[in-house]
């Protein structure tokens, strides 16, 4: 399979390319050149497999054969180690919690995926490989956790000092090992540059060779694409009708929207999305008006979904061709923090389900767009004990801690403080690199 940038479809590349490179040498975004579209027959007998069976089978066939079927069958074993439950909710409306794994947010599922097909690319060129990402929340935590302890692979995160819930922090800064919790004295933004700058810097490219584990990262798509099958699968073994079935995302980056219409693609028999933003609904806007203007992102109570320019977008576009084609089976509703709060409230109150922020908005989604005769799925992309704060607030009752999040806490702190500005960074990263 070959690989295109959205910028021009003629700049190709491999898999391992696309993946070790996130980005094409244009800037674009890869996607693959053409999408397998899997036999019938498998959609109609997805309920007798499970999980790991559905997700090899449908990632051997997207791969067609780019990494060894063995080595691809190990990978999906290790990665989708942990429960995909759709849980009835009220009226028909489902539930898909994608928080069960080790960090507790559907991230997991991509970044664990994406750490170890990047082992495996970067062991066979004897090649170590340097992942950078800034974070303001869950992506640090399940980058960390997906790549900790993988051959190979050093990561370091971003953070801005003191902006982060203990809890998130502790996500990634107990670990130790190939992960390094770098503290910076500015702001998101700041990071976000330092980074940028790295990647700009031939002198230190030549040292290192370094990489994003972004939402973009095909080897982090992919993974996302089999839980939209999954659902699927569980809704057919509960003998719900499968002709009118929706799925409610929660988006930020547009990751996770991005691997549903994918899996649309694939043959999967989905009727329609519901994409829902909070107060930064630049891609709820674009579906209005059809000018896509990325903005400055703005706090809100559901923070995972604070996009200003969302980063697949791109993608997104190439995948539907066109505006009209994206607003046929994208549907677009934004909810404000007040609405998000009682949107946690009334699932709690009505239906007693809890839910964070972010998987309130597709929820609440689904309550106010779903159509008489459709089933809906909201995909739930955070254990409400992430927000606790925030949830708790909404429900006016104390939320439970789950052991995996609370253990975290117990671990060592290993934080290094950096300056803002990019030397700061490079001076770091040389001088870690010397010492490997
Ligand atoms: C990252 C994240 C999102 C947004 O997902 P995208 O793929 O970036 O659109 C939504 N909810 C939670 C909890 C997240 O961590």
């Amino acid at each position: 399979m070959r690989y295109y940038s959205t910028n021009d479809q003629t700049l190709q590349a491999t898999l391992e390319e696309a993946v070790l490179k996130g980005y094409a040498d244009d800037g674009g975004l890869f996607l693959p050149d053409h999408i397998p579209v899997l036999p019938q027959a498998f959609v109609s007998n997805l309920h007798a497999m499970t999980l790991q069976e559905m997700s090899y089978a449908i990632a051997d066939y997207a791969w067609q054969g780019d990494i060894d079927a063995s080595v691809l069958h190990d990978i999906v074993m290790e990665t989708l180690n942990f429960p995909i439950p759709l849980t009835y909710v009220g009226g028909n409306r489902f539930s898909l919690e994608l928080y069960h794994g080790p960090t507790m947010s559907f991230k997991d599922v991509g970044t664990r995926f994406m750490g170890r097909v990047v082992s495996h690319f970067t062991s066979r060129r004897h090649q170590k490989i340097n992942v950078l990402v800034t974070t303001s929340g869950n992506a640090g935590g399940a980058v960390a956790n997906g790549f900790y302890a993988i051959p190979n692979v050093n990561v370091f995160i971003l953070y801005p000092q003191d902006s982060l819930e203990p809890l998130q922090e502790a996500q990634f800064a107990t670990l130790g090992g190939n992960v390094t919790a770098l503290e910076v004295n500015g702001t998101l933004d700041d990071c976000r540059e330092m980074v940028r700058d790295a990647f700009a810097d031939k002198e230190l490219n030549s040292e290192m060779h370094l990489t994003t584990a972004r939402t973009i990262n095909v080897a982090r798509l992919l993974p996302q694409v089999f839980y939209y099958f999954y659902a699927y699968a569980q809704l057919a073994d509960r003998e719900q009708d499968l002709d009118n079935v929706v799925f409610a995302v929660p988006c930020g980056n547009l990751g996770n929207l991005t691997a549903g219409i994918m899996a649309k693609k694939m043959g999967l028999p989905v009727k329609r999305f519901i994409a829902a933003d909070n107060r930064n609904n630049v891609f709820t806007q674009y579906l209005e008006t059809g000018d896509f203007m990325p903005q400055q992102s703005i706090p809100s109570v559901a923070p995972a979904m604070d996009i200003g320019d969302p980063q697949n977008f791109p993608q997104l576009k190439s995948l539907l061709h066109s505006h009209m084609e994206m607003c046929e089976l994208i549907e677009g509703v934004a909810y404000n923090d007040e609405q998000i709060m009682n949107a946690i409230k009334h699932a709690w109150h009505d239906e007693h389900y809890l839910l964070d922020p972010q998987s309130a908005t597709a929820y609440q989604a689904l309550l106010d767009c779903l159509h008489e005769g459709e089933t809906g799925v909201a995909l739930a992309t955070a254990h409400p004990a992430k927000y606790r704060n925030t949830v708790e607030q909404a429900i006016g009752k104390a939320v439970h801690v789950p052991g995996t999040l609370a253990s975290f806490l117990g671990g060592t702190r290993h934080v290094t403080t950096l300056g803002s500005g990019y030397n700061a960074l490079k001076q770091f990263l040389l001088k870690h690199n010397a010492q490997q």
